[in-house]
């Protein structure tokens, strides 16, 4: 089996998408191993976003993703890193495909940062470093 990190990030916790995206992810056949509503720090996000560092959405992104609460899962499955992502859909939500979560809730609102409603970790590396950035007891 395989874990998973999924935020619900701000615009979705805003939105009220918060149920909808665990819907998916429980009608997918993963189950939440973790879960909690948190106002994420500036320490965390700085690590939880180390690799973009220096681009120029990165300070938009990390304003965004401090701007309200959100929503910190862990979710356990066979290939759930791939399966979520897939769910998700891609990054930018106007091309993401209908059927995913972006794909059919988000849409560009015009900033300078994508407002994407959902993260999901990209490898079990990832998955790993950010359980520890998020759950330090997991
Ligand atoms: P996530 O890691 O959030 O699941 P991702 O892996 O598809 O999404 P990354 O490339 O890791 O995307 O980028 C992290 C986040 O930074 C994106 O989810 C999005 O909110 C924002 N972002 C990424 N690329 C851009 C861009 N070119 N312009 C604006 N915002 C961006």
């Amino acid at each position: 089996t395989e874990r998973s990190l999924v935020i619900v990030k701000p615009d979705g916790y805003r939105r009220g998408l918060t149920g909808e995206v665990l819907r998916r992810i429980e009608a997918k056949g993963y189950t939440l191993a973790a879960l909690q509503v948190t106002e994420a720090t500036r320490e965390q996000l700085a690590e939880h976003y180390a690799e973009h560092e220096g681009k120029p959405f990165y300070e938009p992104l990390v304003e965004f993703m401090s701007s309200g609460p959100v929503v910190v899962a862990v979710i356990e499955g066979n290939d759930c890193i791939k399966g979520f992502r897939s769910l998700a859909g891609a990054t930018n939500p106007t091309e993401a495909a209908p059927g995913s979560i972006r794909g059919d809730l988000g849409r560009d609102w015009g900033l300078k940062v994508q407002q994407n409603i959902v993260h999901g970790s990209d490898s079990t590396e990832s998955a790993e470093r950010e359980i520890g950035i998020w759950f330090p007891n997991l």
